[in-house]
């Protein structure tokens, strides 16, 4: 069950990959629930509409124009939370881009750094500027999404695969780190989701989307929204034993 309005009244969040998709779900998630939310994303476009669909509804959120790969741009990130409202409470390391579609000795080195450099550095500088902000009010939870591909493999997305199983890695790891000193570190595991992420590799390949449906027990593609509520459900005292868990959210597209 998600919590309800108000439950994060007074508190600061960052989701990164805000501008589309399932960051910018999460985003208005943790707004409509009282948040102010940092927007985090290279899309200066997009992610000053997510900013605006929040304020049009009632929420409060800026952008922050960030480049998770580059540690200076994370920092300024989360010294902008901390600058501008004393507080980091919670974080949703969500940004994420396709890899591409080769078998792994075909793979580019440069693509895998790309890969590699968005969703595991990305993901590892998120948290090691976020954690010293949290521990300064000793409270903070942090989300990080992997995928079901971080749990099985995946044909053609060595990088891909890869660098959402280093996601749960890194989730265990701090979760060990820094669960007794206030900090909850989780992460979700998205079975596919209609986002744009999606939307285009559905319009480039004829066929997917029956093939992808077939690969989900509930017989459908999930909706970012779904994902936004396990997010805030993870950063809610109602998860407040919850440590260190790769939630699946994929209509049993990984049932163990
Ligand atoms: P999306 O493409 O809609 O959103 C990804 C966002 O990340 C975009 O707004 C993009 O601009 C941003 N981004 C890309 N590189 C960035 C960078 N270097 N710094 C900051 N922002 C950057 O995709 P989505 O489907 O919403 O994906 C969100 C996350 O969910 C990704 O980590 C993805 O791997 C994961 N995921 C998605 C699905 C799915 O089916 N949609 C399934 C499992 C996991």
């Amino acid at each position: 069950m998600s919590p309800s309005n108000g439950v994060f009244d007074g508190k600061v969040a960052i989701v990164t990959g805000a501008a589309g998709g399932i960051g910018r779900a999460s985003a208005q998630a943790f707004a409509a629930r009282g948040a102010h939310v940092i927007v985090a994303d290279i899309d200066f476009d997009h992610g000053h509409e997510t900013v605006a669909l929040i304020a049009d509804a009632g929420g409060s959120a800026q952008f922050v124009r960030t480049d998770v790969s580059l540690p200076d741009e994370v920092h300024a990130m989360v010294n902008t939370a901390i600058r501008d409202h004393g507080r980091l409470d919670y974080a949703h390391n969500n940004a994420g881009v396709a890899g591409a579609n080769l078998p792994v000795a075909e793979l580019p080195e440069a693509e895998w750094d790309r890969v590699m450099n968005v969703m595991l550095r990305g993901v590892f500088l998120c948290m090691k500027y976020e954690i010293p902000a949290m521990l300064a009010t000793g409270r903070g939870a942090i989300v990080n999404t992997a995928s079901g591909a971080g749990l099985v493999g995946y044909a053609n997305q060595s990088a891909y695969v890869a660098s959402k199983h280093g996601v749960l890695g890194l989730t265990k790891s701090g979760a060990l780190e820094y669960g007794a000193r206030g900090i909850r570190i989780n992460a979700v595991c998205p079975g596919t989701v209609w986002s744009p992420m999606v939307d285009a590799a559905v319009a480039s390949y004829p066929g997917l989307q029956a093939d992808l449906e077939k690969m989900h027990p509930i017989g459908r593609l999930g909706t970012a929204d779904e994902i936004a509520a396990a997010v805030v459900w993870l950063c809610s005292d109602d998860a407040s034993f919850v440590l260190g868990h790769a939630l699946s959210v994929d209509g049993g597209y990984v049932v163990p």
